[in-house]
C-alpha cells in the first residue's frame, strides 16, 4: 500500500514543472504571502482546476467530474505546490 502511495505521488508530481532548488519529498517551500488560511487546497481538482463541494474531515479520497481519482492530501500538496511555482 505504502509503495502505492509513493508511484501516486510520483505520477502526480511528474505533471507539474519542477520547483527549481526543491522537489516533492524534498525542503519546504515558502509560499508567503501567495496562499491564505481559506485556500481551498482540498477542494480544488489538482487535474482540471474545477473547484468541488467542501468534504468533511473523514472524505480521505474522492473523484472530480473529470474522473481524476485523488487522495485529499496529496490533492492538497500539489495544489499548494503549484501556488509556490
Ligand atoms: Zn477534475
Amino acid at each position: 500500500m505504502e509503495l502505492e502511495r509513493s508511484q501516486d505521488v510520483a505520477r502526480k508530481a511528474s505533471k507539474f514543472p519542477r520547483i527549481p532548488g526543491s522537489n516533492i519529498t524534498g525542503e519546504v517551500v515558502d509560499l508567503g504571502d501567495r496562499v491564505d488560511q481559506w485556500y481551498a487546497s482540498t477542494q480544488i481538482c489538482s487535474s482540471c482546476g474545477e473547484r468541488g463541494q467542501k468534504k468533511a474531515i473523514d472524505v480521505r479520497e474522492w473523484t472530480c467530474a473529470c474522473g481524476a481519482h485523488h487522495d485529499r492530501d496529496i490533492n492538497a500538496s500539489v495544489n499548494l505546490l503549484r501556488l509556490a511555482n
